[in-house]
């Protein structure tokens, strides 16, 4: 009992006053969103943004835009301590290459989908034929030269997507 009337006194301050080195008011700004349990959030965002411009920010705002402003500056800062030049730009960036080296694998995915099933419906009178080899005898003799004929062209077929897939 002795040490929650101790905690909300000066005891225990949240993360910004206590980097700051001053007295956590109780209606601390930062309070609700620097918990005392993890300083390095506060650290990191008071490096890259200055704790004054933090509360400039934060007063600016309504309360229910506060926790996102933080959580966003948050995040800017982290990114920023992590690569100095880029910040979270850096991030950003990284992830629209990767957007767009997917999106171009998905378009060649796609298009060879198309490719595989026109070549399909081209294919498939033979694969009539073929059902029907132990049926007659006549298709029997005739398969192999239809046979070959589509095989040899599915191998050249397929070569060709070989080459469109690896030259991107
Ligand atoms: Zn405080």
């Amino acid at each position: 009992m002795k040490e929650s009337g101790r905690k909300q006194g000066a005891v225990s301050p949240c993360a910004a006053c206590k980097l700051l080195r001053r007295r956590c008011a109780q209606d601390c700004i930062f309070a609700p969103y620097f918990p005392a349990d993890e300083p390095q959030k506060f650290a990191n965002v008071h490096k890259v943004f200055g704790a004054s411009n933090v509360n400039k920010m934060l007063q600016e705002l309504q309360v229910h835009q506060r926790g996102d402003a933080v959580s966003s500056m948050v995040y800017e800062a982290n990114a920023r301590v992590r690569d100095p030049v880029y910040g979270c730009v850096g991030a950003i960036s990284s992830l629209q290459q990767q957007i767009d080296v997917l999106q171009t694998q998905l378009a060649l995915a796609q298009a060879e989908v198309v490719h595989m099933r026109m070549r399909q419906a081209a294919t498939m009178p033979n694969h009539g034929v073929n059902s029907n080899d132990n049926a007659s005898p006549s298709s029997k003799l005739l398969s192999p030269h239809t046979k070959s004929f589509f095989a040899m062209d599915m191998v050249v077929d397929q070569a060709n997507m070989g080459e469109s897939l690896w030259s991107c």
